[in-house]
């Protein structure tokens, strides 16, 4: 397949504001890099608060006409952006491909899920109903009315450059919002793609505007977004620092705000359960996006009956993976997405071994890939005192503890302040109840390591953040609820 990005590596793209194809009003721009191999896959402009200040005023113009088109058009326009993306599917899993590092496969396969969230709105677009509620007074009625909050700002992380984007921004366009999206700063092609598509669906200008900026310039572009009063509310998936800063940040002006932060994802495996299907869910939840992912499972728990079976075979499938350049034929597991991260995946599983935890394979960087591949890595012997108990590792480092009850391993999965998504493997059929009831989770995955889809409420509990994505729950972030009184009848 011929695309832009390989045909053209380093290609300037350009920024889309007011429906106009934009560099930086400072003439900056930033480089993306290709994580498997260090090359320039594009070049897009580094905009500041200058430029996000003319996306956000285009965007509270065009919301004064936006909010007022009918479920019908919204639902239209979204069908049609829902289908050129699939049209540019091959395309856009190339470009994500090349910038995120993540197997073509996989990148494939976020295509569908992004596109599904857009295909989900456009539905769901229509089926937006308020209530008439009885009234005691039969001279007054009760009328419920869900109106869009406004122009939302959208800010994304690099690990599912397209569906994180969709997700958040056909929610808010469903209900006849407006969106100024700020993309990760590793990943702003696809994100600049997804736009174009937006823009020929029919979308009119300054209802769907983004704005790409470097990691010196986001802190700033988020403050003001957070901070300025056109916005009305913000929706954010990312590290649970950013989002606390976020959190500060809206509190002056009172904005809604959503948040999808990290997890730390326990995946109990019980003596009762099916290890072959453990083993394989196993693989899924940890490897995809070579571990980068908020609802990877982070500390697997093995109840001690199966413990040395489900290992044997565990390390078997591990040492099958291919890992290299996700452009490649059948590699299974791409790069890290950038030096900090590698750093960090290093750092923990040294710190853990230090501490007295065991390789049974893996490691160590595989620097015969190229700078930013870490070898598929299992650890046994784990302790409460080691970093990767207690934090998500964000890289393809499989922990396994061993446990004896039912209340020791759920003990264990609650023990950290945040919830976000949680895994157990079991046939028993009262423990599955019980057992779902107790985690202290937003999702919980039964004998299935892949859970999130459009028509499923995505989110989590305690510092894991605020609000649902997804589902008919998606759009309440972007909605207000209006009563309205109808008296003296
Ligand atoms: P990660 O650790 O996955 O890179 P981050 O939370 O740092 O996650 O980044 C997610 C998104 O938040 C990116 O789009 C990034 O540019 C943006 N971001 C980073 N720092 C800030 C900040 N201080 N304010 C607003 N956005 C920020």
């Amino acid at each position: 397949i011929q695309t832009g990005i390989k045909s053209a590596p380093g290609q300037y793209e350009k920024a889309y504001i007011n429906g106009q194809w934009s560099s930086a009003i400072s003439g900056e721009t930033f480089d993306v890099f290709n994580p498997a191999n260090g090359q320039v896959v594009g070049k897009v402009p580094d905009m500041n608060t200058d430029d996000t200040l003319v996306a956000i005023n285009s965007a509270f113009k065009a919301f004064q006409s936006w909010k007022n088109t009918t479920a019908k058009e919204r639902s239209q326009i979204l069908r049609r952006w829902y289908n050129l993306l699939v049209e540019n599917q091959n395309k856009i899993a190339e470009i994500m491909t090349a910038e995120s590092g993540k197997p073509l496969i996989e990148s494939n396969g976020e295509v569908t899920y992004g596109n599904s969230f857009v295909e989900w709105f456009s539905e769901l677009a229509r089926q937006i109903r308020g209530d008439i509620i009885p009234s005691s007074f039969p001279s007054k009625k009760i009328l419920v009315h869900h109106q869009p909050i406004g122009v939302v700002g959208l800010i994304t992380p690099w690990n599912f450059p397209h569906a994180m984007i969709a997700r958040k921004a056909a929610a808010a366009l469903s209900v006849g919002c407006t969106v100024v999206i700020k993309p990760a700063e590793d990943t702003p092609l696809t994100g600049i793609e997804l736009v174009k598509y937006a823009e020929e669906a029919g979308f009119p200008p300054g209802v769907v505007n983004i704005v790409t900026s470097s990691r010196e310039n986001a802190p700033d572009v988020g403050r003001l977004l957070c901070e300025n009063h056109l916005v009305a509310g913000i929706s954010f998936t990312g590290s649970t620092t950013v989002g606390r800063i976020l959190y500060k940040q809206c509190a002056y002006g009172i904005k809604r705000l959503g948040l999808e932060l990290g997890g730390n994802a326990p995946f109990i495996v019980f003596k009762s359960a099916k290890l072959d299907t453990a083993v394989s869910s196993a693989l899924v939840s940890k490897f995809r996006n070579c571990g980068q992912t908020c609802v990877a499972a982070n500390r697997f728990l093995i109840q001690e009956d199966v413990f040395d079976d489900f290992v044997e075979k565990l390390v078997e499938r591990v040492k099958l993976l291919k890992m290299g350049n996700g452009s490649d034929t059948g590699v299974q597991l791409g790069p890290l997405i950038n030096q900090p991260q590698l750093d960090k995946v290093t750092n923990f599983v040294n710190d853990a071994v230090s501490k007295g935890a065991k390789i049974i394979t893996g490691g160590r960087p595989a620097t015969h890939l190229g700078n930013l591949f870490y070898e598929p890595t299992i650890l046994t012997g784990i302790t409460p005192d080691m970093i990767v108990y207690n934090e998500e590792i964000f890289g393809p480092v499989i922990c396994l503890t061993k446990f004896k009850t039912e209340e020791e391993a759920l003990q264990i999965s609650n023990c950290c302040d945040v919830g976000l998504a949680g895994y157990f493997f079991s046939e028993d059929i009262s423990q599955i109840f019980r057992v779902s009831k107790n985690m202290e989770v937003g999702m919980v995955g039964v004998n299935e390591g892949l859970i999130s889809c459009s028509e499923a409420p995505f989110g989590g509990v305690k510092q894991s953040g605020l609000g649902r994505e997804g589902s008919h729950l998606g759009v309440e972030d972007y909605t207000y609820v209006k009563y309205t009184c109808i008296g003296n009848l």
